[in-house]
């Protein structure tokens, strides 16, 4: 599967997660595969992991997000960034991956 760019792998990638997997081209924000990537397998379930982490600050009874969301927000972003960094070092410097943090 190719994002609306035509790559299957485009050189531009931002890491987000958004209740989808949590790579997605970063010229047409298409959400790629991330069993499209040549990860490593632990890498690929830490990511799994981290994006259905994805929303655990919110209530779903109120829909509202809890007390302790900063704290929360803060700490699944903090791993995103060490994953963001280990995709990139797997990838190597053919690829452009910018983290895009939940605000
Ligand atoms: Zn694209």
């Amino acid at each position: 599967m190719s994002c609306n760019c035509g790559s299957d792998i485009p050189n531009i990638l931002i890491v987000e997660a958004d209740y989808a997997d949590p790579i997605w081209c970063g010229e047409c924000r298409f959400n790629l595969d991330l069993d499209d990537f040549n990860l490593p397998k632990d890498l690929l379930n830490k990511l799994s992991n981290w994006s259905e982490d994805y929303g655990d600050w919110i209530d779903w009874e109120t829909d509202k997000r809890f007390s302790n969301a900063n704290t929360l927000i803060s700490q699944h972003n903090i791993v995103g960034l060490k994953l963001t960094e280990k995709i990139r070092v797997e990838l190597g410097e053919n690829y452009t991956i910018t983290f895009s943090p939940t605000k």
